[in-house]
């Protein structure tokens, strides 16, 4: 070899271990209010949500110690909090039945989809793939990891994000357009589903600017936490 190889992105497991990133799936649009808020239209039943919007990111923009450095190329950093969901065994070949979904997941985490929205939007104006504006380095700060027995049943349990103190998002896991299963279930009509995968699931409204200096304090309800805060840039350090 050339030169060593990057060693995998580890995320800390509740109760001991690290948990390997394998990839960072991330769905949008699945909650019905964060639809609206950023233009587009929310399906009014299950029989008209089509297909779930999905992109990825680098396994490497993991962020284990809360602390992101204001990222490069963009005036506009929003924050959307999401629940991760960690599979911790291999989908067998072809597509995953709904009712076998939840067998290949090992916990859950919450975490910040970082988004840099002005390329974004620039990228959707002009009929481009939205690749820079979501999937740049340290745009995945996430909590540890709670295995699935001890974070209990997830149905109604709430996510919330502060920032500075002040209550920016909320939302509740029962309104999610897609579920678990159903996200599962689509993603292995496209990908290959293994064993250290994570999945965003989607923001419920209220996505806005972060600032350098910025405290952030990511909560689902009942199971685990993330804080972490802004750094400057890591050019300017
Ligand atoms: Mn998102």
């Amino acid at each position: 070899m050339p030169f060593a190889a990057v060693a995998p992105a580890e995320v800390p497991v509740r109760g001991g271990g690290m948990f390997p990133v394998h990839r960072i799936y991330c769905v949008g649009r699945n909650f019905a209010d964060h639809a609206k808020e950023m233009g587009a239209s929310a399906p009014a039943s299950p029989a008209e949500r089509g297909r779930p919007v999905f992109f990825l990111k680098p396994a490497d923009a993991i962020v284990i110690d809360g602390v992101v450095p204001y990222p490069p190329g963009t005036h506009d950093l929003h924050h959307e909090v999401e629940l991760v969901v960690a599979l911790g065994k291999d989908a067998p070949p072809g597509e995953l039945d709904r009712d076998d979904a939840q067998a290949l997941v090992f916990g859950y985490a919450v975490g910040l989809d970082l988004t840099r929205r002005d390329l974004q939007a620039e990228a959707k104006a002009k009929g481009l793939p939205w690749d820079i504006g979501k999937a740049f380095d340290a745009s995945a700060p996430v909590s540890e990891i709670v295995p699935v027995a001890a974070a209990g049943a997830l149905a109604t349990k709430t996510l919330t994000l502060d920032v500075n103190g002040t209550r920016r998002q909320h939302g509740v896991l029962s309104d999610l357009v897609w579920n678990i299963a159903d996200i599962l279930h689509e993603l292995s009509k496209l990908y290959v589903l293994r064993a250290g995968d994570l999945v965003f699931m989607g923001t419920p409204a209220g996505v806005g600017p972060l600032q350098v200096g910025d405290h952030f304090h990511a909560r689902l309800d009942g199971v685990v936490d993330l804080s972490g805060e802004v750094a400057p840039p890591l050019a300017s350090r």
